[in-house]
């Protein structure tokens, strides 16, 4: 491992990785990435369901979905990796008024980007996805050029592409310290040794806090452990046999019952779905709950009857990583110079890496990102109450 180095990024996830490619592509190359574990993109990042969107509800969040989402479509050409991507659409199911009001605001301020986002009736949603019930829906908006993509591709393309540069990849190393000259960074300790460096990235994803206490920074970050359940019809093979027709979409359209958080799409010939706990607490737990399983079914059954009697083959959890206003950090400290943080994005941070790396790479080089950051800016915590995301899942 290399002692001296321009960069050091801490975390392999699809963050860091993002950020290595744009620094070595922004002729950035003396960097240095450190992930703990023995595999890149084990986190956060190998534990999510895909999705891409642009239905957000903040200007920022639209503008990084659709920088980002021009970068998936345009992976391979771009990074040289080629990458699963389904633009499927997503569609996001409505039953209380108040979302209603607040997801009408949402479409105009989508279209007003230049999404082309849908508002349907429960009628329309219905005939877009086969063996949905609609009872008690009272809307519906719909992204065609929402989708799925393979957070494993995107991470190890970007992973790739910087190495390819001269980026250097570390892994099961683990940063336990970082040393300052007053308030400026000058070293990162790891468990192989000691890197002197001017700049380092916090890309820890859900660990991004226990990194900010490295150095006396509040990055307030919190893990959250969510579920994913993978169900297979109840005489196994795929949903796609002719026994199974009309059951579940064919295509790998995403739905969320808004309310309740309830989503799903198609993954392979099964049928991939979660849903968010409301009585879960933080912490970096990620076992399985299957008594969990219950609630989710019940809930599901309501809105696809076919869950009622399919098989659950297997299930995951892993880690959100909540911000207080479920918007990410990136950017500078204001306290320490060259400590950047890049992480909090609250259960949406695959689908904004390509973009969110692109800008935080562009800060460190010292370009003009183009790009608002206050709302991402660190010390929105401490100076002023920041609108957040509302479309969080
Ligand atoms: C169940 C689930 C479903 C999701 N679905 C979606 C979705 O559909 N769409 C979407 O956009 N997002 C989704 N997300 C969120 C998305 O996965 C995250 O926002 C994103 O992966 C965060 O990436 P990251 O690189 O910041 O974090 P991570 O992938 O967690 O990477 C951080 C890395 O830092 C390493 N690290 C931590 N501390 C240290 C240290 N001291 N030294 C060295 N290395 C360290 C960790 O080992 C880890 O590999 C989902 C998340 C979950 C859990």
């Amino acid at each position: 491992m290399t002692t001296a180095a321009d960069v050091v990024i801490i975390g392999g996830g699809c963050m860091g990785c993002s950020v290595a490619w744009h620094l070595a592509h922004r002729g950035i190359t003396n960097v240095v990435l450190i992930e703990r574990e023995p595999q890149l993109g084990t986190g956060s990042t190998g534990k999510n369901a895909g999705g891409v969107r642009h239905q957000f509800s903040h200007s920022a969040n639209i503008e990084m979905s659709i920088e980002s989402i021009a970068m998936i479509a345009n992976f391979e050409a771009i990074v040289g990796t080629p990458i699963d991507f389904h633009q499927d659409g997503y569609l996001f199911l409505l039953s209380r008024t108040a979302d209603v009001a607040a997801f009408l605001k949402n479409v105009e301020l989508q279209k007003a980007h230049g999404i082309d986002v849908r508002w349907l009736s429960p009628k329309e949603a219905a005939a877009l996805t086969p063996g949905l019930d609609v009872t008690g829906v009272k809307g519906a908006t719909y992204c065609p050029a929402d989708g799925v993509a393979d957070p494993n591709g995107v991470t190890m393309g970007f992973a790739k592409g910087a190495q390819a540069k001269g980026v250097e990849i570390v892994r099961e190393t683990e940063v336990n310290g970082i040393r300052l000259e007053g308030n400026r960074v000058v070293e990162v300790r790891t468990s192989r040794g000691n890197i002197a460096t001017p700049v380092v990235v916090n890309a820890a994803g859900p660990w991004a806090k226990s990194i900010g206490r490295l150095l006396g920074v509040d990055v307030p970050v919190e893990p959250e452990r969510r579920h994913i359940f993978i169900a297979s019809p109840p005489a196994g093979g795929s949903w796609d046999d002719p026994a199974n027709a009309g059951k579940v979409p064919h295509s790998k359209l995403l739905v969320i019952d808004f309310e309740t958080t309830f989503y799903f799409h198609r993954e392979g010939g099964g049928l991939l779905f979660g849903m968010g706990d409301p009585d879960e607490r933080p912490g970096f737990d990620i076992t399985v709950r299957w008594d969990f399983l219950p609630k989710v079914i019940d809930v599901a059954m309501r809105r696809l009857p076919a869950i009622a009697d399919a098989a659950v083959s297997h299930a995951w959890a892993g880690l959100y990583e909540m911000t207080p206003d479920h918007n990410p950090i990136i950017g500078p400290s204001s306290d320490v110079d060259g400590f950047f943080t890049i992480a909090g994005f609250s259960g949406h941070g695959f689908q904004h890496a390509p973009a969110a790396g692109r800008i935080l790479a562009d800060l460190i080089a010292g370009r003009d990102p183009k790009f608002d950051l206050s709302p991402f800016a660190l010390d929105r915590f401490a100076t002023r109450t920041a609108r957040g995301e509302g479309n969080i899942v």
